[in-house]
């Protein structure tokens, strides 16, 4: 009986999109080595070039994590499955990013307190009597706020059930979230916790809403596009439950500001989509000693657990380190189902609420995964690595460290600024609109997906997508100019990366990718 080895979706395109692959052998490293000899083109995302599993890559077998088998050497029995498990940090918009120094929302909120559009009264705080519960969660015990006869009409339908009742109640008007982005993720839990009667919902977020939100994010409507995120999602929670306290903070999320962010807060919920803010929220979340309800999503596939409780694992215990910047896709470039962060949103939500009123089994140790194509939830075990760097028994992450360096992403070089490129290895829209005009005829190679194709082309171009290439280059002349292109510019710089790597010399990467095109030279062209 041969085994099999579930594909996650970042890696289909490197797997002729298949979800799985069957494979044999005797030991986890055969089944490894058995898929990178069928799928050639998967051995670099899977293994450094010393032939190392990368550690942003996690390997389970069944619905153990490897590591604490014996890794590569764990022996597999017929019928065994492996699944790989790579972070994904999808989520809201770019909004909730991480601020660099230079950017100039950051600075909207530097030292001195948020403009927080809430009250600015100190929200009152509940006496807690005793520590967290068992479960890590900070329930409020104690003197809890009455509940008024409009409350009472309100939640009956929570009130009548034993697990909340009045007392269930109480403690969640008492307690308080901070949702980080009012975007996908964002948009169903705020609106789930404000209708349960979670007393105050802090979000942080500094975007403006987009036509291209709504198709998922609920918290906005058609009427809002152009209004910044936070007023309508102010509107549509208030509008939704007016008892509940709903504090804006209009800014990045930053090393400098989290941990003053989170600390009025009992649970912190996790709706970002870029690494570096991952990472800033686990850290801070640990140092500060609040749970986080993670939640992420890419096309059709979700995860979700609780972060950082005092017993269990934290981000970095499963992902110490991110993987290279433009490895993992964003929702921006790879898509999203509409209906997919409702769900995870909501198992976020259903999270905070857990921990709030100290009942069920929290997603803690737990990892879930959800694949909406076949409706099929996954779930893995997580555990406290004792030498994790910011929640191990010897932690060398104390204070929140900068987090874009961490990730290796570097603020863009001033050349970029002045819309010249900036290596050889590159080309911008004008600058290849001058080309054009001029007479030259680069081969223009797209190297996005079919689907993305039909929405818009560059005239001209001929289209492999970037997991075709390694078995289609030889399609490729190397004795042309090439310009490659894809809708951003971070597929097609791996593409130039990798034809370089096979002998192409006259090869350049289309700076900002066909939007900037679009933006730059060709408006006619629908954007997406
Ligand atoms: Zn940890």
């Amino acid at each position: 009986m041969p085994n099999t080895i579930h594909i996650p979706t970042p890696l289909r395109p490197f797997t002729d999109k298949k979800e799985s692959v069957e494979v044999s052998g005797k030991t986890v490293g055969e089944l490894l080595a058995d898929l990178t000899t069928r799928h050639e083109g998967l051995r670099k995302h899977l293994y450094t070039d010393e032939g190392k599993l990368r550690n942003f890559v996690n390997v389970y077998l069944n619905d153990e994590d490897i590591r604490y088998l014996q890794r590569e050497q764990t022996p597999v029995k017929p019928g065994d499955s492996l699944s790989i498990v790579p972070s994904v940090a999808g989520g809201a918009s770019t909004s909730a990013k991480v601020g660099s120094p230079g950017d100039p929302t950051s600075q909207r909120w530097s030292g001195g307190p948020p403009s927080r559009t809430a009250p600015v009264d100190p929200p009152k705080r509940v006496a807690r009597e005793g520590g967290p519960t068992a479960a890590g969660a900070p329930a409020a015990i104690g003197v809890q706020p009455e509940l008024s006869q409009d409350e009472i009409t309100r939640y009956s339908r929570h009130l009548i059930m034993p697990e909340v009742g009045i007392d269930g109640q109480r403690k969640l008007k008492a307690s308080s979230v901070l949702c980080i982005g009012a975007g996908g993720l964002g948009s169903p839990a705020a609106m789930y916790l404000a209708a349960a009667g979670v007393g105050r919902i802090g979000i942080v977020d500094f975007d403006v809403v987009d036509f291209s939100n709504l198709q998922r994010q609920l918290l906005h409507g058609t009427s809002d596009v152009g209004r910044s995120k936070l007023a309508s999602a102010k509107d549509r929670l208030h509008g939704l439950n007016p008892h509940v306290d709903i504090d804006t903070y209009e800014t990045a999320l930053t090393s400098q500001n989290a941990l003053e962010l989170f600390a009025p807060y009992d649970v912190i919920l996790d709706g970002t989509d870029n690494f570096p803010t991952r990472y800033l929220v686990n850290d801070a979340c640990v140092i500060s000693g609040k749970p986080n309800a993670y939640g992420s999503i890419f096309r059709f596939e979700g995860q979700a657990s609780v972060f950082a409780t005092k017993e269990g694992p934290c981000y970095r215990c499963l992902y110490p380190e991110p993987p290279p910047p433009g490895l993992v896709p964003s929702c921006a470039e790879g898509g999203v189902l509409g209906v997919l962060p409702g769900i995870i949103g909501v198992i976020q939500a259903t999270e905070a609420i857990k921990l709030m009123l100290g009942i069920g089994e929290p997603l803690i140790g737990r990892f879930l995964i959800y694949d909406a194509l076949k409706m099929k939830f996954r779930e893995l075990k997580l555990r406290k690595d004792p030498e994790c760097p910011v929640c191990g028994t010897n932690p060398t992450v104390t204070t929140l460290i900068d987090y874009e360096q961490f990730c290796g992403i570097r603020p863009e070089p001033q050349a970029a600024a002045s819309g010249a490129a900036v290596s050889e290895w590159e080309i911008t829209p004008v600058e290849l609109k001058q080309k054009l005009d001029a007479g030259e005829k680069p081969f223009i190679l797209d190297v996005r997906e079919p689907n993305e194709y039909q929405i818009n082309k560059m005239p001209g171009s001929t289209l492999i997508p970037l997991g075709e290439l390694p078995r289609r280059y030889q399609e490729l002349d190397p004795a042309r100019d090439i310009v490659v292109h894809c809708k951003m510019g971070v597929r097609s710089a791996k593409a130039v990366e990798y034809l370089r790597s096979v002998g192409f010399k006259k090869i350049k990467n289309l700076r900002g990718g066909i939007i900037e095109w679009i933006d730059k030279v060709d408006p006619t062209q629908p954007k997406y």
